[in-house]
Parts: C-alpha cells; sequence; structure tokens
C-alpha cells in the first residue's frame, strides 16, 4: 500500500468536492481525494455559452452510450459525464433546481429518516450563496454560487410573454415550492463565470495540509477485509497502487461509476457478477439497478430575423464576445442558452408539476462553436431559430447499469430503458403540445417563420409520440444505482453506509431513491453536505 488516510473519497465530482471541503475542514481529521481524471481548471470551461461544445469533445469526458432503446426506436443515447476535478459541473447546464418538497417527503415516506424537505433545506442553504444573500429559502454564506438570470436576447422576454399570454404564471423564484409556470432560471454562476463544484468548494481545502487530491487516478476496486472496506486499489500513469482508509471510504464517483466500482469489486447480484467474470464478494442485488433519467423532445421553430444566440457567436463576434466575458463577466458568452424554462402540469389532479422545460434562443439544442463536427449540424446552427424543450420530470421508467466486463477500463452497460412505462411518452406529448401552446403565442409573432420540428403534419397524439421516440434525448441526469433504502434492493441505508459492509458508505447522485423534479446538481451537493455531517458525526462517536 502507498497511501493511507482516515477518509477516503473516491471521485472529485459535484459530491466529491463538497464533501473534501467539508471533511478537510477539521485539521485532525486526513483526507484522501482520488480523480480520474486531470486536477486542473481548463480556462474556457467558465464560460457558460460554451457548454454544449465542451460537453461534445472527448477531453475531459467518459463520453458514454446508452445500450440501444427499444422505445426510442432502437437508438443509442450519448451520456457526457465530466472526468476531470468537478466532474460533470465542469461542464453542465448549471441550472440550480432543487427540485420539490414532495420529492424528499417522499424519500421520508420510504423509511429514509432524515431526507424530508424540511431536514434537507438547511444543507441546501448551507451550500449556497445567492446574489441576493441570505433568506427563508436560500443560504448566502455557502461557497457554491448561485445567480438568477437575466439574459438580454428578446427571444427570452418573447418566451416569458408567451408564457404569460397561454395562461401560465411568471415563476419569480424557480426554488420556492409554489413554482408552476414560466421563469428565468438561477445558475451555478457568478460575474457570468460558471461556479464548478471544484472551482468553488476547494478554493480554500486545496492548501489544507490535511487533504490530498491524486488527480489522474482511476479507482478500480474496493479492497474488503473481514467485511470491512480498507482499501481502494487505483491505477495512475499504467501502475496500480491502493491507498488505505483508517476510518472508512466514500464512493462519490457518480451514478455510473459508482456502481461500476461496486460491482468491480465483487459487490452485486452474485450471477450478474459470475456471469462477466467477477467473484461475488458481498451478495447486494440492487447495484445497478434503479437507473434512472430524464428525457425530453423539443418543438424548434425558424426565425425570421437573425435574432437567435447564433449571430453573437459569428467567427467576427465570437472573439470580442469572448473578450468581453473574460474582461467584464458580460455579454452573450456570459450568459446560459437555457436561461429560461418552467415547470408545468401534463395533466390534472397533481400536487405539483411533472414537466420541465427549457427555453433556447436557437433552433438546436446543443451549440459547438468553433469545432466542426458534422455538415448538416453546421448547416443547422446556421439558421436562426428558437426551441422548447418539454419532458416529464418524475419519470417512471428504471433501467440497469451492469458490467460489460470485469475490465475497469471497459465501459459499463448503461440500460435506461427510456419510456419504457407508458406514463413517461403520454406526458412527453402533453408537454409538445403546452410547448405548441406557449410558441404560438402573439409575444412570438414578431420572430417567428414557421415550425420545423416537428412540423405542421405532426398533429395525433400517435404522431407526436412517434416524434418523441425519433428524437428525444437525454436531459443528462442518471441517477439512483446505488438506491438508499431498507429493502432488498436498497444499497446504501439513511446514513448512506452500503449495506452490510463496514467502512463504506456512498455520497452521490446514485443514492437518489427518485430521481427529483429538476436538474440533479443541487441535490447531489445537498446530499454530500448531509453525508460530511454523517460522517463526522459516526467519526466522533
Ligand atoms: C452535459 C450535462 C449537463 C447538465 N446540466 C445540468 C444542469 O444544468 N443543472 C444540474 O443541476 N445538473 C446538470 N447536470 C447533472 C449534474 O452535473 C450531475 O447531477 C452532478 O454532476 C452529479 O454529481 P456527482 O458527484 O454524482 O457526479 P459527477 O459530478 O459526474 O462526478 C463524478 C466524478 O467521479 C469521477 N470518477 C468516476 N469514476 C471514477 C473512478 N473509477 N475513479 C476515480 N474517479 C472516478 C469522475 O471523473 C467525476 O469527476 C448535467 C450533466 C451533464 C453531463
Amino acid at each position: 500500500m502507498n497511501d493511507i488516510a482516515d477518509i477516503v473519497i473516491v471521485g472529485g465530482g459535484s459530491a466529491g468536492c463538497a464533501l473534501a471541503e467539508r471533511l478537510s475542514a477539521d485539521p485532525a481529521r486526513t483526507v484522501i481525494m482520488l480523480e480520474a481524471g486531470r486536477g486542473d481548471q481548463h480556462p474556457l470551461h467558465a464560460f457558460p455559452v460554451l457548454t454544449g461544445h465542451f460537453y461534445r469533445q472527448k477531453q475531459d469526458n467518459w463520453y458514454y452510450h446508452t445500450q440501444p432503446q427499444p422505445e426510442l426506436n432502437g437508438r443509442e443515447v450519448f451520456w457526457p459525464r465530466g472526468k476531470r476535478l468537478g466532474g460533470s459541473s465542469i461542464f453542465n447546464g448549471m441550472v440550480y433546481a432543487r427540485g420539490n418538497p414532495d420529492d424528499y417527503n417522499r424519500w421520508a415516506q420510504f423509511g429514509n429518516h432524515g431526507w424530508s424537505y424540511e431536514d434537507v433545506l438547511p444543507y441546501f442553504k448551507r451550500n449556497e450563496r445567492h446574489q441576493h444573500g441570505e433568506t427563508d429559502l436560500h443560504g448566502g454564506a455557502g461557497m457554491v454560487h448561485v445567480t438568477p438570470a437575466r439574459p438580454r436576447n428578446p427571444l427570452f422576454k418573447a418566451y416569458l410573454e408567451a408564457g404569460r399570454q397561454a395562461g401560465y404564471a411568471q415563476v419569480s423564484d424557480i426554488n420556492s415550492p409554489d413554482r408552476a409556470g414560466v421563469c428565468y432560471y438561477d445558475f451555478h454562476m457568478s460575474g457570468g463565470r460558471r461556479s464548478n463544484s471544484a472551482g468553488a468548494l476547494l478554493r480554500v481545502a486545496r492548501s489544507r495540509p490535511n487533504l490530498a487530491i491524486i488527480d489522474r487516478a482511476s479507482a478500480t476496486r474496493i479492497v474488503l477485509k473481514g467485511g470491512r472496506a480498507v482499501e481502494v486499489e487505483y491505477r495512475r500513469a499504467g501502475e496500480t497502487r491502493r491507498v488505505g482508509a483508517r476510518r472508512e471510504i466514500v464512493l462519490s464517483s457518480g451514478a455510473i461509476g459508482t456502481p461500476q466500482i461496486l460491482l468491480l469489486s465483487g459487490i452485486g447480484d452474485p450471477e450478474h457478477l459470475r456471469e462477466v467474470g467477477v467473484t461475488p464478494v458481498h451478495d447486494l442485488p440492487g447495484v445497478g439497478m434503479n437507473l434512472v433519467d430524464h428525457l425530453d423532445a423539443s418543438i424548434r421553430v425558424l426565425s425570421q430575423g437573425p435574432v437567435s444566440l447564433i449571430r453573437e457567436l459569428r467567427v467576427d463576434r465570437l472573439a470580442s464576445n469572448l473578450t468581453r466575458a473574460l474582461m467584464f463577466g458580460t455579454g452573450p458568452v456570459s450568459e446560459s442558452p437555457i436561461s429560461a424554462g418552467g415547470f408545468f402540469f401534463s395533466r390534472p389532479g397533481l400536487r405539483y408539476p411533472d414537466l420541465q422545460a427549457f427555453f433556447i434562443p436557437t433552433q438546436i439544442t446543443g451549440i459547438s462553436v468553433w469545432l466542426p463536427y458534422t455538415a448538416r449540424a453546421r448547416r443547422m446552427e446556421a439558421e436562426h431559430g428558437y426551441s422548447l424543450r418539454m419532458g416529464p420530470v418524475r419519470p417512471q421508467s428504471r433501467g440497469r447499469l451492469t458490467l460489460a466486463s470485469p475490465d475497469p477500463d471497459v465501459a459499463p452497460r448503461l440500460d435506461p430503458r427510456y419510456l419504457s412505462d407508458g406514463s413517461d411518452l403520454a406526458a412527453t406529448v402533453e408537454g409538445l403540445k403546452i410547448a405548441r401552446k406557449i410558441l404560438a403565442q402573439p409575444a412570438f409573432e414578431p420572430f417567428r417563420k414557421g415550425e420545423i420540428a416537428p412540423g405542421p403534419d405532426v398533429m395525433s397524439d400517435a404522431e407526436l409520440a412517434e416524434f418523441v421516440r425519433e428524437t428525444a434525448n437525454t436531459v443528462f441526469h442518471p441517477v439512483g444505482t446505488a438506491r438508499m433504502g431498507s429493502d432488498r434492493l436498497a444499497v446504501v441505508d439513511e446514513r448512506l453506509r452500503v449495506h452490510g459492509i463496514a467502512g463504506l458508505r456512498v455520497a452521490d447522485a446514485s443514492i437518489m431513491p427518485t430521481i427529483t423534479s429538476g436538474n440533479t446538481n443541487a441535490p447531489t451537493l445537498m446530499i454530500a453536505e448531509k453525508a460530511a455531517d454523517m460522517i463526522a458525526m459516526d467519526d466522533r462517536a
């Protein structure tokens, strides 16, 4: 063995960085964090408008693809995940959305004591530094900056006005419990720059002598001795090494990395492990199960004039816009392309909205800025337009992650089984109808040239459903693969300890029993904040 610490954190993403910051704040505790990707920051990741560019690049990216999805007409869906300190927060969309109170009350109702909305709200607040300071709902002294969007592109204003014209409320704080309607989102941003987890949370912690971050270190296995997790085996620069934990090991490698490491360690369904050539060590059949993600589809409209965001990203303007963003933190490069959206009901009788929308001032849903990728995509980008994405936030479809090989370098099989529960398709179709209703309002009249997708020929529910199958895409929120609970398929208990193994916890997006009603980064940071308290408490016991 090469190193030892009180706590070993595996994975330096959103959750890992929050854990490292909290746990190393006590100088008496030594912490080592392993991260598979690079340990430094890429300067251009800071600019919000480049998000759609970077998540498509292979660099700093696990670059996964799902299995062919039968309900998506056999399509494989591209799943980028960040592979650098900061994890997926290095190139995520930065939307700060906590979900609604019932998301957490449901976790508590499943028997997870301490996870009700009232219980978790202080952890959301502790992490947050909201631009408008401390309130009953928001934190003002945390390390992760949160800034409400105030975009200047006129299409955003038209969208909010169209929402009002269509009869929807304009929500001023999308993280308040009452949030049905159209809105500008809050963002993990400050001064026009991304506030990613590593940049925000490790700023102080990195220089602490009791925290060591080992980057380019890919964990391959947890080593158990007598039912206790004692070491992590990892590969770095072609060498296999080990790091030991005196107190505990915390897996925070995300909803894909964490179950993969557990399975590679022989912790999972013994039958599956034998099938792929891993010796079963601990029977925990729920590892990799309960894989769930958000999926949405878009209505795309061509605009009359050169009003979309593309205008600002033309080569001649991009240089000056980048300079402006760099020097003053202002201008179109400093604004998120998904500044507006909202939450809607697909059917009556629900207490909280079950659909989320993202309005984008381009008719494509991601923008690649300077590297050509396909000629067709380039041509599409050149056409001005706008789009409205809509999808269910509490999907019922559940899939599974399994190993494809005992080799840690081989990506696991990702099968989210999108739309396998028919209610998800029905809700998406209703969502597209709401999107069309909003986009048809007078506020868009000065801009509207015509719908290009799905187009005027696609009107019936059956036609819309086929359009969803053909085009729906991930919202990049896989969670749930090491679910918290106390039943046979649960992987961790309410204190996030892996069932049946001492000294091993999971703290990241994989512990979510059900997906939250919105984007998943803020809930993941909350999970890490709460985990850090539980670890510190158990440490003292
Ligand atoms: C393109 C994109 C857009 C998104 N947009 C939003 C958004 O707008 N708002 C929002 O709230 N959420 C968004 N998300 C989701 C959000 O980023 C994730 O929910 C969040 O990052 C999950 O945090 P995590 O700590 O569980 O995992 P991650 O942040 O993914 O971190 C996992 C870390 O573990 C490391 N790791 C993995 N395996 C190993 C291993 N074997 N050894 C060592 N290290 C390992 C990884 O390299 C990574 O650094 C988006 C995600 C993507 C990819």
